[in-house]
């Protein structure tokens, strides 16, 4: 069967199928592959999947003009993953009369949702560590642009997809995250499934927490969240994401956003502070009208703590067993512990400690749910 970009190499960015006029594009997506297949027989051969597909079609690369980091004010910092940045641009985007379109949990899916009612950011906020879905959101954001600013705010691919998509770049400003990869939805479903929870019955997730706001959510896993391990260790992600164009210091949008681990403000840190790379005049006044006072940061420093600034995720030993493991038809437990065995167990010796002397768990990465 014929895909639109090789087969298994696919972001799932949904951009294909979006702008194929005969709608005969198809997508699939499997635990660790995603694929667009075309139906030859309505096919009319106007290439437009093509040349709209971030695997096949990149332009605009840049280098960042200037790193920075910071924070925003509480309460916006502490909904956030990291350092809030990403909804200080949102919320003054929106002020100044723009539409902000970024990713958000509705029904069991992460959708993307265009809106300028300031009420959205909540739901758009947090980092949600799985493959989101993007599609239907490129013809919104290209009609809005006729008449008014956009931010889209997405993963890399994702950025890349909205500005092949929309031919007009006059009015898109363009956020992207440094980004790891992404499991697939179906796995995440698998996990959640096994720790008897539905994701299409649950009103809410969150996959890091500061743990302030959050005592209606429960805490997934009473001692080690496999699924975040899995994350942090590179194990799950699926094929593409370990062949990513876009994890590197030449970068798809106005502005990128990260965390700033290794930063020289320590103190600060447990509370989330975001990495900042500003590559043109769009991404510096989308930063500046933010009116938050941000810090140099030393960009050798920044790339030391972030690989994905410099080249993909490994494909290792850890993600291969991982893979067998699922394919197997093991349990996501046993699969994690087949992969990462080692970092299991420090886990969960963690949590024994943690318990027997009474010592809050400080690691803010763990899916918690609204039932
Ligand atoms: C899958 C993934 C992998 C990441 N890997 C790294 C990494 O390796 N190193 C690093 O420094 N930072 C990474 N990040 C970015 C980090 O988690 C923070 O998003 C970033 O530091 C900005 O934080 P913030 O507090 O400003 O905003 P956040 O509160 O994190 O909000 C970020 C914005 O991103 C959007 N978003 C969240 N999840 C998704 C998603 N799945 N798909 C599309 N859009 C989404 C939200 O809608 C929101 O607009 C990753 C993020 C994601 C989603
Ligand atoms: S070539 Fe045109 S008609 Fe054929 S699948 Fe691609 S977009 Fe659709
Ligand atoms: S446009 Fe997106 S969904 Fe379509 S083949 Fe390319 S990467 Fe996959
Ligand atoms: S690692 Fe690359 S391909 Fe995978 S989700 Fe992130 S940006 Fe997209």
């Amino acid at each position: 069967m014929k895909t639109v970009c090789p087969i298994n190499a696919c972001n799932a960015c949904g951009a294909c199928s979006e702008i194929c006029p005969k709608k005969c594009i198809r997508l699939t997506q499997d635990y660790f592959v995603s694929n667009a297949y075309i139906d030859i027989s309505k096919c009319i051969s106007c290439k437009k999947c093509e040349s709209v597909c971030p695997k096949l079609s990149i332009k605009d690369f840049s280098s960042p003009v200037e790193w920075l980091q910071g924070w925003a004010d509480e309460p916006i910092r502490r909904k956030s993953a990291s350092g809030g940045i990403a909804s200080a641009i949102m919320y003054s985007f929106i002020r100044n009369g723009g539409y902000v379109a970024a990713c958000r949990f509705l029904n069991g899916n992460f959708t993307f949702e265009l809106s300028n009612n300031a009420e959205s950011i909540r739901y758009f906020s947090g980092s949600k560590y799985v493959k989101s879905n993007a599609q239907n959101v490129y013809e919104v954001v290209k009609k809005t642009l006729k008449n008014a600013p956009v931010l889209f705010i997405g993963l890399p691919c994702q950025v890349a997809a909205v500005k092949n998509y929309c031919s007009n770049h006059e009015n898109l400003y363009t956020v992207d995250l440094i980004c790891h990869g992404t499991p697939s939805h179906k796995l995440l479903e698998k996990y959640l499934r096994e720790q008897h929870y539905d994701l299409y019955s649950i009103s809410d997730i969150i996959f890091r927490s500061k743990g302030l706001d959050d005592c209606k959510y429960k805490k997934i896993a009473k001692s080690v969240d496999e699924y975040m391990l899995a994350f942090l260790y590179g194990a799950s992600y699926t094929d593409n994401c370990y062949n990513c164009s876009f994890a590197n210091l030449s970068r798809i949008s106005d502005v990128t956003l990260g965390d700033s681990w290794g930063s020289n403000y320590t103190e600060e840190i447990k509370h989330g502070i975001s990495l900042i790379l500003i590559q043109n005049p769009k991404g510096k006044k989308l930063i500046s009208d933010t009116g938050i006072d941000y810090k140099l940061v030393d960009s050798t420093v920044a790339i030391e703590h972030n690989q994905q600034l410099n080249h993909p995720v490994l494909k290792t030993k850890e993600h291969e067993r991982f893979v067998n493991a699922i394919e197997g038809n093991k349990s996501f437990s046993a699969a994690t512990f087949k992969s990462i065995s080692k970092a299991v167990i420090i886990q969960k010796i963690k949590t024994i400690k943690n318990t027997v002397l009474c010592r809050k768990d400080s690691n803010h990465f763990g899916i918690r749910i609204l039932p």
